[in-house]
């Protein structure tokens, strides 16, 4: 079976040591999560995701959810019970608006607690996930009386939310929508439709769902230009908070999957339910944004969490697993045969493991981070600035983490050779249930239009030329510094190639759209190798900061580090050249057959 340790030290290493939390402690919120605070908040977590969360992981993925002839949907068992206990420790509170019962602590925490969750139980850590995104679109753009009506019970976990946007004709193109709203004398409306994918659609773990769903009300213009985004309950809710009666909301029934079994995915229909306008009328999309960029958020973590959690079990079997002698003469001679970890190749697959998603956990809480400033600090250029960054790289972490995610879980699983591919082992799990993340909250393809489409152009180019600022202006400071130079040297060479890739885009992108989407996903890889590199060489400047001063007792932990950057810096940094060529080929050849030739 395996198992998981919540990477509690290496996360507050990050925040404490690597990223200066304590500067942000003038913000709302931080004062309130101190380095004390946090960390005893960071064990508990760790405590819930490992003790509560992960020893129903594999025994939820074999059981699935159910859903009986009279449509009503059954979570595996342990799940119910897992998700009272998570309501009971306030998890879903942590960051949220206090006005109506949150805690109002960091949104980083949350994020942190979120991949130990992840890690843990995927497909459980979706319920609170969803909701949670839920809320964000709801705090940001419903009325005072909707907010009041609805986020007291969603933030204490008692109702749980979902998202409802894809229908069985449309994806990731929303301007397709047919789900129907009429409008009610009484300021409500009918909304009448199908959804499909419905992550959390219908279960018993909560009293109440609330749904957001995307609909057109009637006499609406085509396209997204007509959409408009309402709350409906599965059960209505009166205005003194009690449930009453079904809302026309069912399921019509549980998707069949690859991975995240225990998380119900279901096709929902909607029959006139009553359902209430948030933000304005054909705004739905915007609206929805603001929680898919939460989501978006939440998704990259998934990525890094199933990456996470295969490493660790891969781990443990190379140092257990005898097969072979090492190259360089037995290691252990009283055995048969050394464990595999003595060889190269397995040492290879998994130090590029363990060096992505170090990194990519200091690149998650960056921009966390970034997150958090642009909603709490007072100084607005500040925000603007947290703004930018948080931008620029929700599509980056999205696409990068869970891409590389997802193989890292297959790289895992090699580990084990022919064991990683028998069920009881979990590897396989991993492997499944990572899968989904690359696809939901916009497909990774999506994703890197976003960034070449939308993010690289926004304000004549103003966040990536903080961010090449910022970067530029961490290797100039370095570029003296003898024990920087293995990692500012490549980090150098990684930021040469994407500011030329930008400017590529910049030449030739405008007036032949395709090289853009022939380039997209390669510049975001390029963009995420660059923010990993700039992660090892913070990381290795504190590491190296910490032993001079000869502060810090774990030596040989913070060794290894700069082992891991190095290995980083050597072998997975130069593929930003790869990336480069590619995207400078254009689009000439990919576009130049037809439909027909393939
Ligand atoms: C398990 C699961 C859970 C889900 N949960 C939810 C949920 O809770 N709520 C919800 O609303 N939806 C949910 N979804 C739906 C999910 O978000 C969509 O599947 C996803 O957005 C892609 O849409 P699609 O499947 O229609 O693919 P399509 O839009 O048909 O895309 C097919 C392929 O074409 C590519 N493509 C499409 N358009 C373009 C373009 N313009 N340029 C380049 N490439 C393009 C895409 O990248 C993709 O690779 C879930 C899906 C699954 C499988």
């Amino acid at each position: 079976m395996p198992s998981y340790s919540a990477p509690v030290d290496d996360t507050l290493f990050l925040l404490n040591d690597v990223l200066g939390y304590e500067q942000y402690s003038d913000l709302p919120g931080f004062a309130d999560a101190c380095p004390d605070l946090l960390e005893a908040i960071l064990r508990e977590g760790a405590k819930f995701s490992e003790e509560i969360a992960q020893p129903i992981n594999q025994s939820g993925d074999l059981e699935g959810c159910s859903r009986s002839d009279d449509g009503v949907v059954t979570p595996p068992k342990g799940f119910k019970e897992a998700y009272a206990a998570f309501c009971e420790g306030g998890w879903g509170t942590l960051s949220a608006d206090p006005d109506y019962g949150g805690q109002g602590l960091p949104h980083t925490l949350a994020t942190v607690f979120n991949e130990f969750l992840s890690s843990a139980n995927m497909a459980f850590a979706m319920y609170p996930g969803l909701t949670a995104g839920a809320v964000a679109a709801l705090s940001l753009h419903a009325t005072d009386e909707i907010k009041q009506k609805y986020l007291p019970n969603m933030i204490a976990g008692t109702w749980t939310g979902t998202m409802n946007l894809t229908e069985p004709h449309c994806g990731t193109d929303l301007g397709l929508i047919r789900t129907k709203a009429s409008p009610q004398e009484d300021g409500s409306y009918k909304i009448s439709g199908t959804k499909i994918f419905i992550s959390a659609g219908d279960h018993e773990m909560s009293d109440n769902i609330i749904h957001l769903v995307l609909a057109r009300i009637e006499g609406a213009p085509e396209g997204t230009k007509g959409i408009s985004l309402f709350v409906v309950p599965k059960k209505m809710v009166a205005d003194d908070g009690t449930i009453g009666d079904l809302n026309g909301v069912s399921c019509g029934s549980l998707e069949h999957k690859m991975g995240i079994h225990a998380n119900a995915t279901c096709v929902m229909n909607y029959d006139e339910s009553v359902g209430w306008l948030v933000g304005e009328e054909n705004k739905g999309l915007r609206a929805m944004f603001t929680m898919m960029n939460e989501a978006r958020l939440g998704v990259a973590v998934q990525g890094l969490a199933q990456s996470e959690v295969a490493y660790q079990n891969a781990v443990v079997y190379a140092k257990d697993r005898l097969q072979g002698r090492s190259l360089t003469g037995p290691k252990a001679p009283e055995k048969a045969a050394d464990p595999i970890i003595v060889h190269p190749d397995v040492r290879r697959t998994l130090m590029h493991i363990r060096s992505f998603n170090e990194a990519a956990r200091a690149l998650v809480l960056w921009t966390a981070l970034q997150g958090d400033v642009s909603h709490r600090s007072p100084d607005e250029k500040a925000r603007t600035k947290a703004d930018d960054m948080m931008g620029l790289m929700t599509p980056v972490l999205k696409g990068v983490l869970t891409d590389t995610g997802f193989a890292n879980t297959v790289n895992a699983q090699q580990m084990f050779g022919g064991h990683g591919y028998i069920a009881e082992w979990g590897m396989e799990q991993f492997v499944r249930d990572a899968r989904i993340a690359m696809i939901y909250e916009g497909a990774n393809g999506i994703q890197a239009l976003d960034l070449v489409g939308r993010k690289l152009p926004a304000n004549g180019g103003r966040a990536v030329m903080g961010f090449f600022e910022e970067v530029g202006a961490f290797i100039k400071d370095n570029a003296e510094d003898e024990a920087m130079k293995p990692y500012i040297a490549p980090l150098k060479a990684g930021l040469d190639d994407l500011q030329k890739a930008t400017m590529w885009f910049m030449n030739n992108a405008m007036a032949k759209p395709d090289n853009a989407g022939a380039g997209s996903v390669d510049y975001m890889h390029l963009f995420g190798l660059v923010g990993l590199g700039y992660m090892w060489a913070k990381i290795a400047k504190t590491v190296n900061a910490k032993l001079e001063s000869g502060s810090d007792s774990k030596e040989d932990w913070l060794k290894a580090k700069l082992t891991f950057a190095s290995f980083f810096m050597e072998r997975t940094m130069p593929e930003t050249s790869a990336h480069l060529a590619r995207i400078s080929s254009g689009a000439d050849t990919l576009m130049s057959l037809d439909a027909d030739a393939f």
